[in-house]
């Protein structure tokens, strides 16, 4: 199991000790609407719902496991975000934590912009529609041809992450005969997550040019020299799940001096300062996320305490959440196979799914809770760990969790706040069938992600 804590990651760090769970909920049948998409509730019979739809009938229809998204939370965060931030600051839904066509365009009608990191990204936002100037381009190591289709799609800003990129995305400018919008990533030395977060000179990752040591200065200097790029700002993000908004306010101060620097030696005020995303979600009726409303007043008045203090006009903000605005809306839903109890320690509950649908337990040390849901129970309650069907004994789904005494083989459980870094992460491991992801809404469900099928695989191996 890793432990390395990767600032630039979708990590979920862990910073309760080994073995820690809390003392069981005083109602297991509960649903804590902190970790729960907004729709989420039980009807009469104590069956869950999402968009008023039972999860036995989606179970029947849909199979399991599958990932149930409610729109209606999904538009709402992202509506949500859109408001908080108003005209004067730009939202970038980060796609690597779910994308598929049918989000695009619901943040397409909601008005926000799109992150890709990977040609494939970039295919899925164009094919469904997304304007190209709305979409930004990132990753520590683009292509060719993926800079290329972007430059050539048009998309509103490049990000760039070397040296190298920054030449080579120039050049493909060039010889288009076009100017690319560029932003220059840079890293700043602030390690956040969750509870914490570490302020050093040096920050040791692939992503970004340092600003340490004046390479994000040169990196500047490069760019500006370049008949082929637009430099309209600076690019920082500093983690994941966090939800102490220090970190920002640090890597603010130093981006801010940077803008500084850039205005006294080239007398350019650059228009743009991306913050990047890394807000927290509630995984664990623990967690205490910001809201939008909060996180929007809080990093506008870093920026612009900062930049008063340095006298330079405040530039336009942008924020990349992606967790923050998928995360919640989802769950997983699985059916439970097998009832393992280990005496002395916990009972084992096996799962028809697990790390080939959600890695991040495995990866991350993630925390998630559990719930029964095709039916209530006033069962004594048993600590349990959820594990999937792979063979790896790290393949967990829930690490310490209580579920009623009387769980038995064909309950369905499910696993909220799945939304993030579950499906876009999933694998074939032991030629596993990803899931499907079915939108709900309003009392209809739809898929939005097929199930993969056992064709799907044998397309693949020609033989
Ligand atoms: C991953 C990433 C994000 C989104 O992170 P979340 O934790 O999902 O909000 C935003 N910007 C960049 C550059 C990223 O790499």
């Amino acid at each position: 199991m890793s432990r390395s804590a990767h600032p630039a990651g979708p990590r979920h760090a862990d910073v309760l000790p080994e073995g820690h769970y809390s003392a069981p909920p005083t109602d297991l049948n509960a649903l804590d609407a902190k970790v729960w998409a907004e729709t989420v509730t039980r009807d009469e019979d104590g069956v869950v719902t999402v968009g008023g739809i039972d999860v036995k009938r989606l179970a029947e229809e849909y199979g399991t496991p599958a990932y149930f998204l409610d729109e209606q939370d999904f538009r709402a965060r992202a509506r949500d975000w859109r408001t908080a931030f108003g005209n004067e600051a730009d939202v970038f839904y980060a796609g690597k934590a779910f994308l598929s066509r049918a989000v695009v365009r619901w943040l397409d009608e909601e008005g926000l912009n799109l992150d890709v990191c990977s040609g494939g990204e970039l295919a899925t936002a164009l094919s469904a529609g997304m304007p190209a100037e709305r979409i930004a381009f990132h990753g520590n190591n683009k292509s060719a041809g993926e800079i290329r289709r972007a430059v050539e799609a048009g998309v509103g800003r490049i990000v760039l992450d070397s040296f190298q990129e920054i030449v080579r995305v120039a050049h493909v400018a060039r010889e288009l005969g076009t100017r690319q919008r560029v932003q220059i990533r840079i890293t700043v030395g602030v390690e956040a997550h969750t509870h914490e977060f570490i302020a050093t000179a040096h920050e040791d990752q692939k992503f970004g040019i340092p600003l340490a040591g004046g390479q994000a200065a040169e990196a500047v200097r490069r760019a500006l020299q370049l008949d082929g790029l637009e430099l309209i700002g600076i690019h920082s993000h500093i983690g994941s799940q966090i939800f102490d908004m220090s970190g920002f306010e640090v890597a603010a101060h130093r981006v801010v001096g940077l803008l500084k620097d850039i205005r006294d030696e080239h007398g350019v005020e650059l228009p743009e300062i991306d913050l990047g995303g890394g807000l927290g979600i509630a995984y664990t009726s623990d967690d205490d996320p910001r809201e939008p409303y909060e996180i929007a007043k809080t990093l506008t008045e870093i920026v612009t305490r900062e930049c008063d203090a340095a006298r330079l006009t405040t530039p336009r903000i942008s924020v990349e959440p992606g967790r923050a605005i998928v995360g919640p809306t989802a769950f997983t839903l699985y059916e439970v196979g097998t009832v393992k109890p280990l005496d002395g320690l916990r009972t084992y509950v096996s799962v028809d799914g697990g790390m080939s649908d959600n890695i991040r337990t495995a990866l991350y040390d993630a925390e998630y809770s559990v719930a029964l849901a095709s039916r209530v129970s006033d069962a004594e309650p048993m600590l349990c760990r959820v594990v999937g069907k792979h063979c790896e004994s790290g393949d967990i789904v829930v690490k310490d969790a209580f579920l009623p005494g009387d769980l038995a083989p064909g309950d369905l459980i499910a696993v909220p706040a799945t939304g993030a870094y579950c499906r876009s992460m999933a694998s074939n491991y032991n030629h596993a069938l990803r899931p499907p992801v079915v939108a709900v809404r309003d009392g209809e469900a739809r898929v939005i992600v097929r199930r993969e099928t056992e064709e799907d695989l044998l397309r693949l191996d020609v033989g």
